[in-house]
């Protein structure tokens, strides 16, 4: 699929918003890029335009029954003005394993990736350079038959939007208070829970908020049938040490298998860190922590890069995890990530791509 990019630059560019007060989601580049797909020609006419409000009948099929799937990654500024993505195709990819979970035709993951690319370097002046600052880079994928009626479309876009984004913690790493989640579950073997699907995050606000109103700023997801394992920690992967070593659960079709998850275990594993994938109870990590052996406890995902969690409320049980402060391990993944993904440290994985 060589098939060319079409760009149509704006001619009113916006204003850039303060670089000292992105925040996150909240602003938008320039430009936007679209790709249509119909059973008669595939994916084409892929297109770079101004961005703009889509225009979509009111019985578009994605507004009534969610047939849709989505991406996030981040384009960074190198000290040296290179710009910079963090394993794009395995993004790419991974919609891919998500499209087939919605029945939504695949892409091809190399032309995605220059995609991605070309948009990113048509709106390079909107990559803010501040430390910790990025351009954060959402693909998505929608369903557009015109038609009320439960089936796959048959027609979608495929949409890839920027948006620049402020430091995750712009005061440094703060653990945060997470709630064990007894009640709501997040996903289920057989269902969507691997896949990312809007239906997902839509299911989990209401745990969200309810951990909100209790002083919670996530949920720790359990398994949906003993409640017992755990699984994810709000939309981010979630990682132990207990005594020496780092585990995380096994991916096992309710887990959403991150590009930092799995970046994150190589990384460890190259320091000579032991890390196992498998089952781990939420009892067990009560036991370690009573023996003084729940040495710290993350979750990982491509906005907070590491997200330390501080304290556990199970059932009322309250545990604080490293004092509430971050771990060693936590700190040295954190800043071993964040150098290889703002060009700092030689890419000895092969992770990183350049913009060029
Ligand atoms: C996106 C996501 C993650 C993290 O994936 P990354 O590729 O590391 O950003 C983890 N869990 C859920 C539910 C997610 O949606």
């Amino acid at each position: 699929m060589a098939q060319q990019i079409r760009i149509e630059r704006t001619k009113s560019p916006k204003q850039k918003p303060d670089p000292n007060n992105l925040g996150f989601g909240k602003y938008f580049t320039d430009h936007m890029f679209i790709m249509d797909y119909s059973p008669d020609k595939g994916w084409h006419d892929p297109r770079i335009v101004p961005y703009a409000p889509l225009q979509l009948d009111p019985s578009t099929m994605v507004f009534h029954y969610g047939q849709a799937v989505f991406e996030g990654l981040k384009a960074y500024r190198a000290d040296d003005g290179r710009i910079l993505l963090f394993r794009p195709e395995q993004n790419m990819k991974r919609i891919n394993a998500s499209n087939e979970r919605l029945c939504i035709p695949p892409i091809d993951v190399d032309f995605a990736v220059e995609a991605i690319k070309t948009l990113v370097k048509v709106d390079s002046d909107w990559i803010p350079d501040g430390k910790g600052t990025s351009l954060y880079i959402r693909p998505f994928i929608i369903s557009t038959d015109p038609y009320l009626g439960v089936k796959p479309s048959s027609t979608y876009m495929f949409i890839i939007i920027l948006s620049p984004s402020g430091a995750y913690y712009p005061g440094g790493i703060n653990p945060v208070k997470i709630y064990v989640e007894t009640s709501y579950v997040r996903a289920v073997k057989g269902g969507t829970g691997a896949a990312k699907t809007p239906g997902n995050y839509a299911a989990s606000l209401k745990a969200q908020a309810d951990a909100e109103k209790k002083g919670y700023i996530q949920v720790l997801w359990l398994d949906a049938i003993e409640k017992k394992y755990v699984e994810e920690v709000g939309s981010m992967n979630v990682f132990f040490v207990i005594g020496d070593e780092v585990v995380t659960p096994s991916l096992e079709g309710t887990i959403l298998p991150g590009v930092t998850r799995s970046s994150a275990i190589d990384m460890l594993r190259s320091m000579d860190i032991k890390v196992t994938e498998r089952k781990i109870t939420i009892q067990e990590l009560y036991d370690a922590h009573e023996k003084g052996l729940l040495r710290e406890a993350f979750g990982t995902g491509t906005a907070a890069v590491i997200s330390p969690i501080g304290e556990l409320n199970w059932e009322g049980k309250i545990i604080t995890i490293n004092d509430g402060k971050i771990g060693p391990i936590s700190q040295k993944l954190y800043d071993s990530l964040t150098a290889l993904q703002y060009g700092k440290a030689p890419d000895k994985f092969g992770w990183v791509q350049e913009v060029k």
